[in-house]
């Protein structure tokens, strides 16, 4: 007993001092958080290895805070694991360079390349596309769609099945016009297609890309090591790009992939849009992997808009409660930001309210759902204790004018919401370990 109780002491005392325990019950908190963000275990193990390394507690000066220390250790070896020490090769203007996309289908070559030429393109180089995608039908059809909605040149054919062909002619074609960026997209290939992936050495071989970049799926976790190797060693891959970050995955696998690499992420794609690309910055990355994105990128952003903000709803978020009257404020902030502000998209779960492309509808649903509430009582608002059965639910409906429907629609958003807070409030590193202060 007599040694629980110093145990559970020594905890309290943790608050102030680190020892090696906490450090421990620290860095085991980090693991979890990053082996839920599909980050590998061995990747895991590295980071903790190298952390301990870092730390030595005993020659931390008295008076140092030394949970900061540890706190920013980790976050530093984070952003280290992401620069694999290479820059991606460069793109010179005025001369052609030939940029290839690879990795597995549906990963988001096509999308990607197109947001990719249209990026440079807004940023003055004359771009254009060859798709040799021979293999899957409709490739040819889906890069034309987007390349005429981008407006970028494209070149490709329905009927010729040689991928390498096709891309000679298209790259021979661009090169001749003067253009400065030719984006090659290929086919989605496995390792196991053999077949698919000599015809990726073929294309490199045949277009001589000054860049090669490895296209994967943000959602993707274990098996991206394995698959980020497969492709850098049959080509020379120079950077990655990761897409799909615009949903709940937070992108572990995309360690991996710059480890079996040895290249840098360029670039994340964060919808399905053309502008939905976005330069890589790694210390959001990191945010984003030990759970924190959402809410400094919340901080952040509400701090850039000028918006003024209740200042305990910050408080209350990382407490993991969530009342009525919180997200009143929030819709407030949101129709006064413009349907667009990113502050929208970094609040945990108001993407979804509020989707991309769906802005007219959405904000129309916040005004209802703001009327709703202006029927409410305070201890409805205030209270998340309180249950809304039958007749509150009709009081409510009668006093704002709307349909019970809506009414029972704004609960179900409201529980919705209510749950990621809590998810938020149970991330023991958010709570003990504030990284966004670092
Ligand atoms: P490919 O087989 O590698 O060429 O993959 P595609 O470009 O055809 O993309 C596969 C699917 O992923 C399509 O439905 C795309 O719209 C979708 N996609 C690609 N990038 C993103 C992204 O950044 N976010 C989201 N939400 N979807 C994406
Ligand atoms: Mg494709």
């Amino acid at each position: 007993l007599g040694k629980k109780i110093s145990g559970a002491l020594r905890k309290l005392a943790n608050r102030t001092v680190v020892d090696e325990e906490a450090l421990n019950e620290m860095l085991n908190e980090v693991s979890r958080a990053l082996l839920e963000a599909d980050v590998n275990v061995k990747l895991v193990q590295a980071l903790r290895q190298s952390v301990k390394r870092k730390v030595n507690l005993e020659e931390l000066a008295a008076g140092v805070n030394r949970r900061k220390l540890i706190q920013k250790a980790v976050f530093d070896e984070l952003c280290n694991m992401l620069n694999p020490g290479t820059s991606p090769p460069p793109l010179k203007k005025g001369k052609p360079n030939v940029v290839m996309f690879v990795g597995l289908q549906g990963n988001g070559k096509t999308t990607t390349c197109v947001k990719y030429a249209y990026y440079h393109q807004r940023k003055g180089w004359k771009t254009a596309l060859v798709c040799a995608d021979t293999f899957r039908a409709g490739a040819f059809d889906q890069l034309k769609q987007s390349a005429t909605k981008a407006r970028v040149p494209f070149y490709g054919s329905h009927t010729e099945a040689d991928a390498v062909k096709v891309a000679r002619e298209g790259v021979d074609l661009f090169k001749k016009e003067k253009y400065e960026l030719i984006i090659v997209d290929t086919s989605g290939r496995h390792k196991q297609d053999t077949a698919l992936f000599e015809e990726m050495e073929q294309l490199a071989e045949e277009v001589q890309p000054n860049s090669i970049i490895f296209v994967m799926d943000g959602t993707m976790g274990q098996s991206v090591y394995d698959q980020a190797l497969a492709f850098r060693q049959r080509v020379n891959v120079g950077s990655v790009i990761v897409t799909k970050l615009d949903g709940h995955a937070k992108g572990g696998g995309a360690l991996s992939a710059v480890s079996a690499t040895k290249s840098p992420i360029v670039f994340i794609g964060t919808g399905e849009m053309l502008d939905d690309l976005e330069p890589f910055a790694p210390q959001s990355f990191v945010q984003r992997l030990l759970g924190l994105g959402d809410i400094s990128g919340f901080v952040n952003a509400v701090k850039e808009a000028g918006v003024d903000q209740n200042p305990d709803i910050l408080k209350r978020i990382q407490e993991g409660v969530l009342t009525l009257r919180d997200l009143y404020d929030q819709f407030q902030s949101v129709l006064k930001m413009g349907p667009m502000g990113k502050v929208l998209s970094m609040f945990p779960g108001m993407q979804d309210l509020i989707p991309k492309g769906k802005e007219r509808e959405g904000t129309l649903r916040v005004k209802k759902f703001l009327s709703i509430m202006n029927s409410m009582t305070d201890e409805e608002l205030d209270n998340p204790k309180v249950q809304f059965n039958q007749s509150r639910m009709i009081r409510i409906s009668r006093g704002s004018g709307r349909d019970v429907k809506d009414v029972e629609d704004l609960l179900s958003e409201y529980k919705r919401l209510s749950k990621l807070v809590s998810r938020v409030g149970k991330n023991k590193a958010l709570k003990t370990g504030d990284f966004s202060q670092l």
